[in-house]
């Protein structure tokens, strides 16, 4: 086995210790992991340990998930990343620079049956997220 080949054997290994893979059979997800694995061993030089190795696939995969979240715009251009929050609220955070989850920017909340509790305003143009979002789904509205 080649030494790339042991350190991704082993950083596979070592996330599947921590729930992220599972590796007891051998299947093509395997490979796939191991593929993915090398191919950040090769393009961080860093990486050069097991653990180092499974934190950056691990880094790369929460990039990947964040990035992957939809945006929403408010009519006055801010963009918010929109997390779904148990059992039917929702969180906004800001847009980073580099596309991922920035800072927690409001919320909105319901109760049980769905009608509204609280909602925040946009930081940007102090109108309530709510308020924009109604307005946004209803075409009729938009013309006023
Ligand atoms: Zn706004």
């Amino acid at each position: 086995m080649s030494a790339r080949r042991e350190l991704t054997v082993a950083a596979a290994e070592m996330l599947a210790c921590r729930g992220y893979a599972d590796t007891d059979e051998h299947t093509p997800e395997d490979e796939e992991l191991l593929a993915e694995l090398a191919a950040v061993a090769a393009a961080v030089p860093d990486a050069a340990s097991p653990t180092k190795l499974a934190d950056y696939w691990i880094a790369q995969r929460q990039d990947a998930y964040e990035r992957s979240i939809p945006t929403w715009t408010c009519d006055c251009g801010a963009k918010f990343k929109v997390f779904p929050r148990w059992p039917n609220d929702e969180e906004f955070h800001r847009v980073a620079d580099d596309g991922l989850v920035g800072e927690f920017a409001g919320e909105i909340r319901r109760n049980s049956q769905g009608g509204l509790k609280h909602s925040s305003d946009c930081p940007c143009c102090g109108k309530s997220f709510i308020d924009t979002i109604t307005r946004q789904a209803d075409p009729q509205m938009s013309l006023f």
